[in-house]
């Protein structure tokens, strides 16, 4: 038999970084809030993630590290609530933490620090907090929302959904947050894998085991010529692994690649490689030893040998060969067969239409006291810590803006 009904000033789906976030600064605010998630521990994707250490922030964080539909919908969100109210936060709470890599804020101890804070600020808040529930369904009722589960029904003037992305469902990802806006007529952007390896049908070296664990610094870009979510360009570590290529770089641009199109990669620093190839000390060594100045020997050799240049004295290379060297080099463009798909992924591109929300409040525009807050939104970090920042600064106004 059902329980009696529960009233609550907001009810928030998904106890993940934005809705505990947002339970928080809500219950603080003096709302009585009830968050619910369906999943046996909440919490999961902060505890996996910045491999362990979580990377809850970037100091840096702005609309340009921003992909969505609408590149200006985050500005409102992120400017009211930054990563400098962030740090302050974990400040407050004596987590230890280290910057990595421009401006990306990692825990020196672990990410369960994270969700201690934010469970301890739940708990300042008097959120009550359920788990694992499973939602059976969301009513529209007059001026309320009912959410229904297994053992009870829930009312509240505010429904906040931070179900999250696709991305990793064996930690309990779902496509709730999808399919509630479609079911209420608010526009989806078809959604995609994003930060994930790249993979290939053929291999891209002679034998990809070879060159698996090479780690390299490259400049990457994918997505030239589109309109919607633009062209990224980035200089970071590429990895060669057994199923394609990883590392940072790779990660970075495939959130900006599409199906059909090349990326773009550039082994070596083109004036570098000018000063290699241009020294009169270079004459007398081979084409792979030059290389191998700037990359490991074993791509140099397979380079060279791409050319028919393997043990080639510089001196003899045509310029016509030359040129093609810096083609392959330098101008390196392929095209990926996929990703490795929302296993391998660290976040979504698309979501639920930031035309269909205000920017200042995350509600919905056309349904009062419906929020959509976190990676569930048509909004997607690059890699450094730009996702969670995003959780919380959508979490935040949110917050202050229910009814
Ligand atoms: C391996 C990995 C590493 C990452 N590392 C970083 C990093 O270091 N820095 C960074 O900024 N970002 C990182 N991210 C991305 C970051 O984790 C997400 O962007 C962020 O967690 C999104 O927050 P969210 O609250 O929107 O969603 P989530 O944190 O995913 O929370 C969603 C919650 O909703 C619950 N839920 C889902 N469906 C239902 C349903 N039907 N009913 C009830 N509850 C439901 C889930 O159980 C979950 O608890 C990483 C992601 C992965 C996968």
């Amino acid at each position: 038999m059902l329980k009696e009904s529960a009233v609550f000033d907001a009810i928030i789906l998904g106890a993940g970084a934005a809705g505990l976030f947002c339970a928080g600064v809500a219950g603080q605010l003096g709302k009585k809030v009830l968050l619910l998630d369906h999943a046996k521990i909440i919490g999961e994707k902060i505890r996996i993630s910045g491999g362990g250490r979580c990377n809850f922030t970037n100091r840096q964080t702005g609309p340009q590290h921003f992909l969505s539909m609408n590149p200006h919908f985050v500005k409102s969100a992120i400017s009211r609530f930054s990563s400098a109210d962030f740090i302050k936060l974990v400040e407050r709470y004596d987590i230890a933490f280290h910057e990595k890599h421009r401006g990306q804020l990692f825990c020196d101890v672990s990410a369960k620090q994270i969700i201690e804070l934010l469970l301890s600020e739940c708990e300042i808040g008097n959120v009550e907090i359920k788990y694992p529930v499973s939602v059976q369904e969301v009513i529209a009722s007059q001026d309320v929302w009912e959410v229904c589960t297994q053992e009870q029904k829930f009312i509240a003037k505010n429904l906040i959904i931070a179900t999250g992305g696709l991305p990793v469902p064996a930690i309990g990802a779902t496509d709730f947050a999808l399919t509630l806006a479609k079911r209420l007529n608010i526009p989806v952007v078809t959604p995609r894998a994003a930060l994930v390896p790249l993979s290939f049908t053929s291999g891209i070296f002679s034998t990809m085991d070879d060159f698996a664990g090479i780690s390299i610094p490259v400049s990457i870009s994918a997505g030239k010529n589109r309109v919607h979510y633009g062209h990224g360009h980035f200089q970071e570590d590429l990895l060669i692994t057994h199923k394609g290529l990883s590392g940072p770089a790779v990660l970075q641009a495939s959130s900006f690649w599409q199906e059909g199109e090349p990326v773009n990669i550039s082994w070596i620093d083109e004036s570098l490689w000018d000063q290699v190839a241009n020294a009169e000390e270079s004459r007398k060594k081979s084409t792979e030893a030059l290389l191998a100045q700037l990359i490991p020997m074993r791509l140099a050799k397979e380079f060279s040998e791409q050319l028919d240049l393997l043990g080639k004295n510089w001196a003899e290379v045509s310029q016509k060969k030359r040129q093609q060297l810096i083609d392959l080099l330098i101008h390196w463009s392929v095209k990926p067969a996929g990703t490795l798909g929302w296993n391998k992924a660290e976040v979504m591109v698309g979501g639920v239409d930031t035309k269909a929300l205000d920017s200042k409040t995350m509600m919905a525009k056309n349904y009062p006291g419906l929020f959509f807050i976190g990676e569930c939104v048509d909004v997607t970090g690059h890699l450094g810590g730009h996702n969670f920042q995003w959780a919380w600064s959508s979490g935040y106004v949110c917050a202050h803006a229910l009814i």
